[in-house]
């Protein structure tokens, strides 16, 4: 007999609504304030920046906001994604803990990001916005939104990271076929890539920058909007469907986790598959735990500090409440490019405050080991993001099969990694290296801020 591994869902079981965890929040997460002023501001602000729709979705206290069919539609592309049981995961580790992935790996882009892109792209589509600039770090996001940008006959403008426009050319190339403009960020196009480039012709880039200079472009056209993929309160909202979809499939399965894990860059999709499970800690009906994990190279959640800051590099965005390294902070170059971003979202933050999720941070080495074990298991070669939650699910693995218990695990496997061979190269070759931030460097960073503390 077959035991089974997949957990699928029909079409017509794709999610009707998003989740708005900010509905439940014990805390509601602090207002943003302007980035001169430092006084909160109205919805109004962000009016050069994002369409009205995301606007209104950025602050509702809604719980539930409805998806459009146009936009379900188009989930149906790759959605609903399957859930797995990793069955060779748990052979290989030795376990009675049932281990469950949700894989978002199969959408075009090879990530969850569209999950967000298509709304976005959508509802500036319907306020007949021409273009989009964005940023992207390790090139998941800027390929998940020219897809999207291109079903809705949309210009993208992408400021890709440059460390990662030089080492991922294959996504570069992803973007272009779905008809996006890359620029290697820090660029001369604006005023925020030129006043870097004076300090430091070299700058490798970094998500900050590149951030600084989409925002340059959005405020300065008219026909022109921003979009970010991750880190804002509509963006974890749009990647609810994760977790609505996992929530039906363990139940097909007659399982519910204790603990729920996935990488953390700017938290989307962590939110996405952890947040309707806390609806359930947040009225009181279940205890699951939900880890966050994090690179030791980028450890906003487990070494930074609760404060405002901005989300970019020259401080154009507004002041945000949140977990951060510093506004200034560049990381090392790890492989996982998309969890190089120095802080977390208002939500996540005030989550981690108030001790209704957890983080972690691991070192690369150890998450491409699991990586590795993962692919000889269970097939997938998971995106270097992704690894970081199969190390944190091993971990977990070890600590309850040490104390003779058996727990039913989720992880979120955000991302294949199959335009990311060039990192796995250098592991197999034993080249890859861990980046451990000293505390000096955390303090430098910090130090710089003059933002307001909460
Ligand atoms: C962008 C990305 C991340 C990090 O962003 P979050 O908003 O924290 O999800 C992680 N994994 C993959 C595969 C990504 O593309």
């Amino acid at each position: 007999m077959i035991q089974q591994r997949k957990i699928l869902l029909q079409e017509s079981e794709i999610p009707t609504h998003w989740y708005n965890i900010v509905a439940d929040m014990p805390n509601k997460p602090l207002p943003p304030l302007h980035p001169a002023t430092k006084q909160p501001i109205g919805p109004e602000a962000l009016a050069p920046l994002f369409p009205m729709e995301l606007i209104k979705q950025e602050v509702t206290q809604e719980k539930w906001v409805e998806i459009p069919d146009e936009v379900r539609n188009l989930y149906s592309i790759w959605r609903p994604t399957p859930m797995f049981r990793a069955i060779g995961l748990e052979k290989a580790l030795g376990t009675n803990c049932k281990i469950y992935y949700k894989y978002e790996g199969v959408s075009p882009a090879g990530s969850h990001k569209p999950n967000t892109a298509i709304p976005q792209a959508y509802y500036n589509y319907k306020e007949g916005v021409k273009k989009i600039a964005t940023e992207t770090g390790a090139g998941q996001w800027g390929s998940a939104l020219s897809f999207a940008c291109k079903l809705f006959g949309i210009d993208c403008e992408v400021f890709m990271v440059k460390v990662s426009y030089e080492g991922k050319p294959y996504r570069k190339i992803m973007m272009n076929t779905w008809g996006a403009k890359v620029h290697s960020s820090p660029t001369n196009l604006t005023n925020a890539g030129r006043s870097i480039l004076e300090q430091d012709p070299n700058n490798p880039g970094s998500l900050g920058i590149a951030i600084s200079e989409a925002v340059e472009v959005a405020a300065t056209h008219d026909d022109t909007k921003y979009a970010l993929g991750s880190v804002l309160n509509h963006v974890l909202m749009h990647q609810t469907v994760i977790g609505l979809e996992a929530m039906k499939q363990l139940e097909k399965a007659g399982d519910y986790p204790d603990i729920i894990i996935a990488p953390f860059g700017g938290g989307s999709n962590f939110a996405g598959i952890a947040f309707p499970f806390l609806q359930n800690n947040l009225i009181g009906k279940q205890k699951t735990r939900a880890i966050a994990v994090e690179p030791t190279s980028c450890p906003k959640l487990t070494r930074g500090v609760f404060r405002y800051d901005f989300g970019d590099t020259v401080g154009m965005t507004p002041l945000i409440p949140m977990y951060t390294l510093g506004h200034n902070f560049i990381p090392s170059p790890i492989h996982a490019g998309g969890l190089r971003y120095h802080g977390a979202g208002a939500i996540i933050s005030q989550l981690l405050k108030d001790g209704i999720i957890e983080a972690d941070a691991i070192n690369q080495t150890e998450c491409f080991e699991a990586g590795i074990l993962f692919s000889r298991a269970e097939g997938v070669i998971p995106a270097p993001e992704a690894t970081h939650a199969i190390a944190e699910v091993i971990r977990q693995v070890n600590q309850a099969n040490a104390e003779g218990v058996s727990k039913t695990i989720l992880f979120n496997l955000c991302g294949h990694g199959n335009f990311d061979l060039a990192a796995y190269e250098q592991f197999l070759n034993g080249k890859l290296v861990d980046f451990e931030v000293s505390q000096a460097e955390i303090d430098a960073s910090l130090s710089q801020l003059n933002t307001p503390i909460i």
